[in-house]
């Protein structure tokens, strides 16, 4: 007879979710990244034709959830998930699963690592204590793929140009990639507008002579965005060329939200009623 564990509290621990079905559980597992190996993917197949519906679900934040799993064998699946090196994943007032491109490593757009970001910043602070949630992703462009933006801590890459004229053979290479109409030639001379630029660097790639260097390039940190009932934009905190900088002001900003957050408030919500300043002021 198998012992029937009701406490759905414990079971939500484990990563159970209830489902509309009595006693049918949504198993959430732990994925940094969206990135999983072959071997995951093979143990996360066979509990779900096991225990589950013969499916996986693939959750709106990179994480994979195994439906249908009857609550007569949630110890027995935690046990084989825990024997594959799978974790559960994260619910409740916990940091969540980074959420993370292909950045740098696959993508031709990418600016910066964000496997290797998400890799460690999963490490350091998965699953920890916050008052509410948090949610953190890494970018690796402007284009913005994975919607820093709507994240309490959100990392993107950017790049910025600088026009070298004395280079320049006036090809028009770099006016055709710039979507944002940041670049104009007219009359033989380049304007390069600082207003309408979003730093994404294609210009650069796109220039042979070496014309369009990069001025700066790095992470752009934005704070306190959420999706939800009561969506928010995050606020760009700021820029920098160094990704210790960025791990120091993720580590200062979640100290911060303890330290300020009232009842189910999330960092947007600090952020409202304290003013951005306050944040600023406190990381920097
Ligand atoms: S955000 Fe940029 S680097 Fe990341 S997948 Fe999109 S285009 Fe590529
Ligand atoms: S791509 Fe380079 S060389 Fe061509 S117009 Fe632009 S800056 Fe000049
Ligand atoms: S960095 Fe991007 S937005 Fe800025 S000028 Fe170059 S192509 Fe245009």
């Amino acid at each position: 007879m198998v012992k029937r564990n009701t406490d759905k509290d414990l079971l939500k621990e484990k990563g159970f979710l209830s489902q509309r079905q009595e006693d049918y559980f949504s198993m959430r597992l732990h994925a940094a990244g969206g990135n999983v190996t072959s071997d995951y993917l093979r143990a996360v197949a066979d509990a779900a034709d096991k225990y589950g519906k013969g499916y996986a679900h693939i959750t709106s934040r990179q994480g994979v959830e195994i439906p249908f799993v009857h609550l007569d064998y949630t110890d027995t699946v935690s046990e084989q998930m825990n024997a594959a090196g799978i974790g559960p994943g994260a619910s409740g007032k916990k940091i969540r699963a980074v959420v993370a491109c292909q950045g740098e490593r696959v993508c031709k757009r990418g600016l910066i690592d964000c496997q290797g970001m998400c890799e460690k910043i999963d490490v350091l602070y998965f699953g920890k204590p916050v008052p509410y949630k948090f949610k953190i992703a890494v970018t690796g462009c402007p284009s913005s793929c994975l919607k820093v933006q709507e994240n309490d801590f959100g990392i993107m890459g950017f790049s910025e140009p600088v026009f070298v004229e004395e280079n320049c053979v006036m090809c028009r290479q770099c006016e055709k990639v710039c979507s944002s109409s940041a670049i104009t030639i007219d009359n033989g001379s380049l304007y390069l507008h600082r207003n309408k630029c979003v730093s994404c660097g294609l210009c650069v790639q796109a220039c042979r002579r070496d014309a369009m260097q990069v001025k700066e390039q790095g992470y752009t940190i934005f704070v306190g965005g959420k999706v939800g009932k009561r969506p928010r934009m995050g606020d760009r905190l700021l820029r920098t060329e160094n990704q210790e900088v960025v791990f120091d002001i993720l580590e200062k900003t979640l100290e911060y939200y303890r330290e300020k957050a009232l009842e189910g408030e999330r960092l947007g919500d600090v952020i409202d009623r304290c003013g951005i300043d306050d944040l600023g002021e406190t990381v920097k």
